[in-house]
């Protein structure tokens, strides 16, 4: 029989029973050699110190290639330490089982000095189970680790490497006790990024700036060598930016319990108003319409905002002549000149931030029910935990139940909108009382990202409907009627 195995070290677990990689490597050859097994070195799989639990985001490659293997080649028996060196989701480990009953491989555990037949009942419940308390271990294990990490949070005290910007030093009045203090010339670039974000300036122009004028990147100032075979390496990248923008540790805050608390650290800036601009950075990163750069996004006010009204196909500028227009990106059903429709995208949104209660309006958004929902799945999936461990659930319907929940949760982390509205609509409304001439300046001099952003927060879509004449419009009047008719608007907050 031919045969394979899978040997795995996780850096989280140091119980007794843990094994090294080299260990369960000998224990499978040995298993192999007592059964006659032919167990060459190509099909040794192993993933080095490479946690496979639920909680840990590393990748195992060997994983991987051995899952393919089983499927493709002719292999008769997997040989594996124990069941919990091979998962990392219950329904991963689930699928692993069903793809070697599938395949008709024989699963041999080292540990327990048997093979399990997966196509036979008794055997397939006796690997879930194992899977099925691999899985405890995993939550127990995580719980421990967490709570020697929760102990610093909640006392708001640094864990790990002190993030760009900062350095840990001796505390001159404790020399026990180590400290994090801000490096000037660091900290006033993060706060240079964090401010700039804030304002709607594109990362990619951000990123650019940086670059040009030779700003050291994080990791090489913070002591890294630059890696000599990659260039890039020593240049800013879009998602430096982002984890600057993203890091609590500038406002000297700590997450802890889903809370955020005072870190003993300092803020990156002394500023006053810092906190504000770094959520308002924040928020604007969150927004899935900035996720992806097209260049073309930026030059003009509505391309990849606006939809067409009969295909729902998103607007593009149609060049070509003088007279620029938004045309739909899939047929070309409507066309309208673009200096037309932005005068009167631009009237309507100056228009609405004149109005007295523009914010109230903005932020009357409510993602309560949300948190709600999030909270109920959350313990929803302990109560399911709960019941498989006291056996009041088979296992296939705890998979199942844990499936159907995880799924929900991560649509949800989609579904909350930042709370927070972008900086440039503050700056807009900011002491205009409501004067819609401050306000028409204003919006003129914003740059077209920023006025992108506005719109996005103020209206829930934008569309432009075919029109239903064939008489070409001339006059102003003719022009306001026709943008009267073919602009559907929907705002976003009633
Ligand atoms: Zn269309």
């Amino acid at each position: 029989m031919i045969a394979a195995s899978y040997s795995r070290k996780s850096h989280v677990t140091r119980n007794v029973t843990e094994r090294s990689v080299q260990e369960q490597d000998a224990m499978s050859l040995k298993a192999a050699q007592k059964n006659s097994w032919d167990l060459t070195p190509s099909r040794m799989y192993r993933d080095n110190n490479i946690s496979a639990s639920r909680y840990s985001k590393e990748e195992r490659p060997d994983w991987e290639r051995l899952q393919k293997v089983l499927e493709t080649e002719p292999v008769d028996v997997l040989i594996m330490y124990e069941t919990s060196r091979a998962w990392r989701k219950l329904y991963e480990w689930a699928a692993l089982v069903e793809l070697c009953a599938d395949s008709k491989v024989l699963i041999h555990i080292t540990a327990d000095g048997r093979t399990y037949d997966p196509n036979e009942d008794s055997d397939w419940s006796a690997l879930m189970e194992g899977g099925f308390d691999s899985e405890k271990e995993s939550r127990k294990i995580r719980k421990r680790v967490k709570r020697a990490i929760d102990a610093n949070k909640s006392q708001g005290k640094p864990h790990g490497r002190p993030p760009y910007g900062y350095e840990t030093r001796i505390d001159p009045e404790d020399l026990k006790k180590k400290i994090r203090v801000r490096i000037p010339e660091q900290a006033k670039i993060v706060k240079e990024i964090i401010t700039r974000v804030a304002k709607s300036i594109p990362i990619a122009s951000i990123v650019k700036d940086l670059n040009e004028r030779g700003i050291v990147i994080p990791s090489v100032a913070r002591g890294a060598k630059p890696n000599k075979r990659s260039k890039d390496v020593v240049l800013w990248s879009p998602p430096m930016i982002r984890w600057i923008c993203n890091n609590i540790a500038y406002i000297g805050k700590v997450e802890f319990e889903g809370k955020l608390i005072d870190a003993t650290w300092p803020p990156i800036v002394d500023d006053e108003d810092f906190e504000e601009i770094f959520w308002k950075a924040n928020n604007l990163l969150k927004d899935p319409e900035r996720k992806t750069t097209i260049p073309a996004r930026n030059k003009y006010l509505l391309s990849a905002l606006g939809d067409c009204g009969e295909c729902n196909a998103t607007l593009r500028r149609r060049g070509g002549s003088d007279l620029e227009s938004y045309t739909c990106l899939d047929k070309g059903c409507v066309t309208m000149r673009m200096e037309w429709v932005d005068t009167f995208i631009s009237e309507l949104v100056c228009n609405k931030l004149a109005e007295k209660d523009v914010m109230a309006q903005i932020f009357a958004r409510d993602d309560k029910h949300l948190y709600a929902e999030q909270e109920a799945l959350n313990a929803e999936l302990q109560v399911a935990l709960d019941a498989r461990a006291k056996r009041e659930l088979s296992l296939r319907a705890y998979m199942q139940e844990e499936k159907i929940i995880l799924a929900r949760l991560e649509e949800i982390q989609r579904l909350i909108k930042p709370a927070m509205i972008p900086k440039t609509v503050e700056d807009l409304t900011k002491d205009a009382q409501g004067n819609l001439k401050t306000i028409r300046s204003r919006w003129a001099k914003l740059e077209i990202p920023a006025k992108k952003d506005v719109i996005r927060t103020l209206f829930e879509s934008i569309k432009i409907m075919k029109s239903s004449t064939t008489k070409k419009v001339r006059t102003d009047e003719q022009i306001e009627e026709s943008l009267r008719e073919r602009v559907k608007i929907k705002w976003a907050h009633e």
